[in-house]
């Protein structure tokens, strides 16, 4: 008998009781007919509302329209917006409470973590009917997918299913209000697929959703060994979905590939539809896409307004990730702006030599969310050798070494036995070329370099270099930990 989730209620009634749930996924049903103007006049109607509360009840907006000599009164289109300075990730830490409304208590707000695709940790807070309206948008992405409400769905994402040493029959845990399957993506190798299929067959999994890197694992050794597990559809996110990996699953599964973007501070949503094409949701934030200056293949910077949580409201917030614009109108029918694709978030694969992989959102959301490593700035994940990892990190203001080897020797529990991980603080983490950083990075000789990263050795010397600038050159740089 594989566990039952024991906390299951509370998201059960978050996500569909107390919350406009019902309501909002009715409205987003009608809404996404809609033709390119009357969206146009919806968001607008949506972002003035969201100005006029961060306004009143936000003490961040509040200060900042009244020193910029501006109110929401004074907004007639959305180009207005731009009165209003981009909004980073530093912007955001640095404010702290002042971006909190004033109308909800803070305990009663749900607090979210995020490692986000740099592994910079933020914190996002939501109030409960938020909760609602986001999950009607992520049913709404399952009917495009034609998943049913009632449908069991399996998933395999950075949550802890189970401690590292635990027996096989703890591998997942069943929420049977929401129908899901949460199955330990930490334990999945080779070796136990078979068993995850079993489960998955015996639980009648209707779908399945995870990072791409666990799923095409889960779809080539079913492959392989021939496991028959049809599927009316698998759906990915938070990782690069190649062409490759996206028919891979496919042929696994017997089924089409869907694939999404999203991000815990809730500003900006895109999915596929039944034809392939990423759609921008439009009634999920106002997004502006800002070419990046000397790019070659149209690349923009995502920067966008949240219309649904009050609780944190963010007006013009860079993701930091970048997208490339497509072409409509699409087949599918819907005035939506299409997105050719989602560039940020490449990265390497972490690979043990016992056949798991580990995909950068799932290693960044392991150290910062599951395991709770706090106060650090930035994150890179480096496999400089087919059992060796090195973690390089930044350190916070109000970084604790002793909270931080808790966080650590849990981190380094979830991998596998085969990898051996060494933290090294570092004062900066490099960029590449571009100016991008990539939060993972393998260094293995099989793995095909890319162009962004011309050399990547010499990138590890300068984050050993760096390490030894903060820590004296009296004393060793690693701040080793081996399993
Ligand atoms: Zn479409």
């Amino acid at each position: 008998m594989h566990r039952i989730c024991t906390a299951p209620v509370s998201h059960f009634i978050a996500k569909r009781l107390v919350s406009p749930f019902w309501l909002r996924k009715r409205w987003l049903n009608k809404t996404q007919w809609m033709s390119a103007d009357e969206l146009s006049d919806l968001q607008f109607t949506l972002l003035k509302r969201m100005i006029r509360y961060a306004e009143r009840n936000v003490p961040y907006y509040r200060e900042l329209m009244k020193n910029g000599g501006f109110s929401s009164e004074d907004m007639c289109s959305l180009a207005d917006i731009n009165v209003f300075p981009i909004l980073t990730k530093k912007d955001v830490l640095k404010a702290g409470n002042d971006l909190l409304s004033q109308a909800f208590p803070k305990a009663l707000l749900r607090r979210e973590r995020t490692g986000g695709t740099t592994g910079t940790p933020l914190s996002v807070y939501r109030n409960y009917c938020s909760i609602g309206n986001e999950h009607a948008f992520v049913r709404r992405q399952w009917d495009w997918a034609r998943v049913h409400v009632k449908d069991r769905c399996a998933y395999l994402r950075a949550r802890i299913i189970a401690e590292p040493d635990a027996p096989k029959q703890k591998m997942c845990r069943y929420d049977p209000l929401l129908r899901e399957l949460h199955l330990s993506t930490y334990h999945l190798k080779p070796d136990t697929v078979p068993e995850y299929i079993d489960i998955m067959k015996r639980y009648r999994i209707a779908a399945l959703a995870g990072y791409p890197s666990a799923v095409s694992l889960l779809a080539r050794v079913c492959l392989a060994r021939r496991l028959s597990c049809p599927l009316k559809a698998v759906l990915t996110s938070s990782e690069a979905l190649t062409a490759p990996a996206r028919e891979e699953i496919s042929n696994a599964f017997a089924c089409p590939v869907y694939d999404f973007y999203g991000s815990v501070e809730r500003v900006c949503y895109i999915f596929t539809c039944e034809h392939g094409r990423y759609h921008m949701q439009p009634e999920y934030g106002y997004t502006e896409l800002i070419p990046v200056n000397g790019s070659e293949d149209d690349r923009c910077r995502v920067v966008s307004t949240g219309f649904w949580n009050k609780a944190m409201p963010l007006i013009r917030y860079d993701t930091g990730d970048l997208v490339i614009k497509g072409n409509g109108p699409c087949p599918c029918g819907r005035a939506f702006p299409v997105i050719r694709a989602v560039v940020g978030r490449e990265g390497d694969i972490i690979k043990a030599p016992s056949g798991e992989e580990f995909g950068a959102t799932l290693m960044i959301t392991l150290l910062h969310v599951a395991c709770r490593a706090s106060n650090i700035l930035e994150t890179q994940f480096i496999q400089d050798a087919p059992g060796h990892l090195t973690v390089a990190y930044v350190p916070g203001e109000n970084f604790s070494a002793d909270a931080f080897r808790a966080a650590r020797t849990k981190f380094a529990a979830h991998l596998p036995k085969d990898i051996n991980v060494d933290f090294e603080r570092v004062h900066a983490i490099s960029r590449t070329l571009r100016g991008k950083m990539r939060p993972v990075i393998s260094l293995l000789p099989t793995e095909t370099m890319q162009n962004d990263v011309p050399d990547l050795t010499s990138r590890r010397s300068e984050a050993l270099r760096s390490a030894v600038e903060v820590q004296g050159a009296t004393s060793h740089a690693t701040m080793g930990m081996s399993l």
